[in-house]
C-alpha cells in the first residue's frame, strides 16, 4: 500500500467491541486481567495503551520502520533515543539544530559525561572528521532549523557506519511524506510530532522510528522505566492527523515554493532560504532525497532586527507564535523565540540574528498569503 493509503488503515482496523471506524482513545490507566497475569496484551497505559499502539504501528508503517514509539514530545523521544549512551560516549551532531536539542546535548548530557561535537555546515567530510574512537551517535536534522539547511542522508549514514556509530535523523521538518530517512540508511527516525505529524497545532508529542527490534526494546524499557510516553488523547489527535498528512505537506510545499520566489525578488529581502529555490546550495541533494522541499521559508531583511519586527507588524494572515508544521500560517523572529535559548555569539556565528524571520507556511489560500507578505516587505521598507 501506498503512504496515504497506509496513513489512513494502519494500525486502525474497526474497534472489535463496537465496529467503530476510528480507534477509541482508551482513556484508561489500567487493565482488567481474566486470572493474574491473563490478559488482553495490555496491562497498564505507561507500559502500554492501545490508541498509543495505534499511533506507533501506523507511523512505524509511514516511516518504513520495524517499530515506532510515541513520546510525551519531541525533547522525550530525544532524550530516549540519547538514554542508549553511557558516560563517556560521544555524539557528533549539526550545528543547525532546533534549539532545544542543543540544550538537551549541552545541558542535560554532557554533565552526565556524554560529549557532542557540533560540526559546522553540511559537509560529511567535515563530520568524519569529528568522530572519534568514542563516538556512538551522529545527529542530523534536514532540513534544518532556521536555516533550511540540507545534509545528505546517505553520506552520513557511510560517515556512521564506516566507525560503528548510529545515524539519527530528525526528520521534523519533512516527515515520511517528503523523506524517508530508513531508506536513505538511517538507523533512527525522530520526531516532534507537535509539528508536521499532528499538523493542527493542538498536541505536543514526539516519535522515534527505528529498523532494529534490539534497539527499539531498549528504547521501550527505558520508556516505561521513565514514564515518557504519549498520553491516549494526545495519541489520538496524532492519528487523526496523520491521516490528511500527505495531502497536508503537498499543500505546504506548493504554497511554500509560490511564497519563497514572491519574497525573493522584493526590495527589502536580501536573501531567502528555501531548498526548491534556485541557487539554495542544497537544492542538488534536496531533489535527490524529498519528494518535496517542504513548507517552511527563512527570509533575511536587508533592514536588520528592526525590519524584521516592521515585517511581522504588518501581518494579517500569519501569526506571531513559536512551532510551526500547522495547518494556519506562523511567522516568528528565531533570535528571540525558538533559538533563544542559545548564547549571542552562537547564534550571531551562525546568521540567526540581524533579519532573520522564519516563516512556517499554512494550508491557506495562497494569494491570501502571497498579499499578507506583500504587505509584511513592503513594511519592511520604510524605517
Ligand atoms: C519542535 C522541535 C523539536 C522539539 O519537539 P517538542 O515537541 O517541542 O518537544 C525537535 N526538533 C525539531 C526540528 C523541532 O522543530
Amino acid at each position: 500500500m501506498k503512504l496515504a493509503t497506509r496513513a489512513i488503515h494502519v494500525g486502525q482496523g474497526a474497534d472489535p467491541a463496537t465496529g467503530a471506524i476510528i480507534v477509541p482513545i482508551y482513556q484508561t490507566s489500567t487493565f482488567t486481567q481474566d486470572a493474574v497475569g491473563v490478559h488482553k496484551g495490555f496491562e497498564y497505559s505507561r507500559s502500554g495503551n492501545p490508541t498509543r499502539t495505534a499511533l506507533e504501528v501506523c507511523i512505524a508503517s509511514l516511516d518504513g520502520g520495524s517499530d515506532a514509539l510515541a513520546y510525551a514530545s519531541g525533547l522525550a523521544a530525544e532524550t530516549g533515543v540519547l538514554s542508549l549512551l553511557r558516560p563517556g560516549d560521544h555524539v557528533v551532531a549539526g550545528s543547525d539544530l532546533y534549539g532545544g536539542t542543543v540544550r538537551l546535548l549541552r545541558s542535560v548530557f554532557e554533565p552526565l559525561g556524554i560529549s557532542t561535537t557540533f560540526v559546522d555546515g553540511t559537509d560529511p567530510d567535515a563530520y568524519a572528521a569529528a568522530m572519534t574512537q568514542r563516538t556512538r551517535l551522529v545527529w542530523i536534522e534536514t532540513p534544518s532549523n532556521p536555516l533550511l539547511e540540507i545534509t545528505d542522508i546517505r553520506s552520513l549514514a557511510d560517515v556512521a557506519h564506516a566507525r560503528q556509530a548510529l545515524l539519527a535523523v530528525d526528520n521534523t521538518f519533512a516527515t515520511p511524506a517528503l523523506q524517508l530517512p530508513i531508506s536513505l540508511g538511517a538507523d533512527i527516525v525522530v520526531y516532534s510530532t507537535t509539528k508536521y505529524m499532528g499538523g493542527h497545532s493542538d498536541v505536543v508529542g514526539g516519535a522515534v522510528v527505528l529498523n532494529d527490534h534490539e534497539l527499539a526494546e531498549q528504547l521501550r524499557f527505558h520508556q516505561n522505566a521513565t514514564g515518557s510516553i504519549a498520553g491516549p488523547f494526545d495519541a489520538w489527535l496524532t492519528l487523526r492527523g496523520l491521516k490528511t498528512l500527505e495531502l497536508r505537506m503537498a499543500r505546504h510545499s506548493t504554497n511554500a515554493a509560490a511564497l519563497a520566489s514572491f519574497v525573493a525578488s522584493a526590495h527589502s529581502v536580501d536573501t531567502v532560504y528555501y531548498p526548491g529555490l534556485a541557487g539554495h546550495p542544497g537544492g542538488a541533494v534536496a531533489v535527490t532525497q524529498m519528494r518535496s522541499p517542504g513548507g517552511m521559508v527563512s527570509i533575511r531583511l536587508s533592514g536588520g532586527e528592526a525590519a524584521a519586527h516592521r515585517f511581522i507588524g504588518a501581518l494579517q494572515v500569519f501569526s506571531l507564535a513559536e512551532s510551526l508544521g500547522g495547518v494556519e500560517s506562523l511567522v516568528c523572529y528565531p533570535a528571540r523565540m525558538t533559538h533563544a535559548s542559545l548564547s549571542a555569539d552562537e547564534r550571531e556565528r551562525r546568521g540567526i540574528s540581524g533579519g532573520l524571520v522564519r516563516l512556517s507556511v499554512g494550508i491557506e489560500d495562497v494569494e491570501d498569503l502571497m498579499e499578507d507578505l506583500a504587505r509584511g516587505v513592503e513594511a519592511a521598507r520604510h524605517a
